[in-house]
């Protein structure tokens, strides 16, 4: 078994796509007797990889891209049929084999239900529709899902620095987003030994060129799409980080990311995305914050808003540029807001709670406080005091204002 490293490169698109390959290893990880142990560090990711004997992890990564994360999306995607969201949440956990009976039980009109399962028969990768690798131009499903095996292991074996692959593609430029693998000069599609390609006629030989589904990468700056047309027709962006502009597809397909976070340091920025997404979790967790709290100094934080568009793809957008003690007083003030207890009598509790966020996401603290202190009173007296320590931990955050968090949590 081998420990390998992959490093951040800074990019928005391909730390964001590491940050979920990170996530897909835990899980496989999880399921198989923590074999890989991945390990995030300040500007690498680690993890174990094992020998095809011990485990066949490009079978098991495929297998999880595929039944888990687009069966998910797919499921998620029904929500536009006007399928009950507590239905969609359990057929998440089920798998395609389960879909069919599970329309069925759901008592789905018969037509609908055709539609769905025929729908099923064409699932892609997100945002990747003219890709003739992973999308529908790759003419059929079973096409893509062969693309995409071939994709996994040649990220492996090139991880492993096996030059077998380089005989295959060829090594063209240095790659413009890692700067440290080269681009290859032949795809996926159309891989031939070196030597069959030489003597080839110039006019048949086909080049990996930097294609429109890898534009999320030069976009994510100053996101002018024009721009794509001046690209040089030859690829600049090496596998490895097309690799990891699928996860970037897959995270924001799957967790509907309205929001990206990006920072010098691979651990505030795992923690960061996570927290700004917002979900349901329980947000406040002191050892949490200890541990980003010891890891770096601060840093300057880049926030990025995320936007589809039907032709371009993928946009991001630079919102702001903020310092990461601001953004995490702010996040802990939120937290304080979820864990505070709103009276029953309050009807519409999480538009409260957004309301107070967006106080806080303006500085607006005085505010946000007025609105906690407006709900402090409660009929059950340890719900109320609860509420009171968590007014006071509130106050006591804002008190701080200008101080260095880092190292003080
Ligand atoms: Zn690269």
């Amino acid at each position: 078994m081998d420990t390998f490293k992959l490093y951040s490169s800074g990019d928005i698109v391909r730390d964001t796509g590491l940050l979920y390959f990170y996530r897909l290893l835990r899980e496989i990880n999880e399921q198989n007797q923590s074999i890989l142990q991945p390990k995030l560090a300040l500007n690498y990711l680690e993890f174990q990889l094992p020998t095809e004997e011990e485990f066949d992890l490009e079978a098991a990564l495929f297998n999880q891209i595929i039944n888990v994360e687009l069966y998910q999306t797919f499921i998620q995607d029904l929500s536009a049929e006007k399928i009950d969201p507590v239905l969609i949440n359990e057929w998440k956990q089920s798998s395609l084999g389960e879909l069919r009976t599970n329309l069925l039980k759901a008592k789905i009109p018969t037509k609908q239900i055709d539609k769905i399962m025929k729908k099923s028969e064409t699932i892609y990768f997100p945002y990747l529709r003219n890709s003739g690798k992973f999308g529908a131009n790759a003419q059929s499903v079973q096409n893509f899902h062969r693309n995409l095996k071939t994709f996994i292991q040649l990220f492996f074996s090139r991880l492993q620095g096996e030059s077998k692959e380089r005989e295959f593609y060829g090594e063209g430029r240095v790659c413009g987003i890692c700067h440290l693998e080269h681009a290859g000069v032949y795809d996926i599609t159309h891989k031939y030994a070196a030597d069959i390609v030489e003597s080839l006629p110039e006019k048949q030989r086909i080049y990996r060129t930097d294609s429109k589904y890898l534009y999320t990468f030069q976009g994510s700056q100053n996101n002018t799409f024009s721009n794509y047309a001046d690209y040089q027709q030859d690829s600049a962006i090496c596998f490895s980080c097309e690799f990891f502009n699928l996860f970037f597809l897959l995270y924001i397909k799957k967790e509907k990311a309205k929001y990206l976070v990006s920072c010098q340091n691979l651990v505030h920025m795992e923690f960061l995305q996570r927290k700004i997404r917002m979900k349901q979790d329980i947000y406040y967790q002191q050892s949490f914050y200890y541990q980003v709290a010891k890891s770096t100094k601060s840093a300057r934080i880049r926030l990025y808003q995320v936007a589809t568009d039907p032709n371009k793809g993928l946009l991001l957008k630079l919102e702001d540029a903020i310092e990461f003690d601001d953004l995490l007083k702010q996040i802990k003030l939120m937290d304080f807001v979820d864990s505070f207890s709103f009276p029953e009598e309050q009807k519409n509790v999480s538009d409260l709670k957004q309301l107070i966020k967006r106080f806080i996401l303006n500085k607006n603290n005085e505010m946000a406080y007025q609105y906690l202190l407006g709900n402090l009173i409660n009929r059950e007296a340890n719900i109320m005091a609860y509420n009171w320590s968590i007014v006071v931990k509130f106050i006591e955050e804002v008190m701080k204002e200008g101080e260095n968090y880092v190292g003080k949590v």
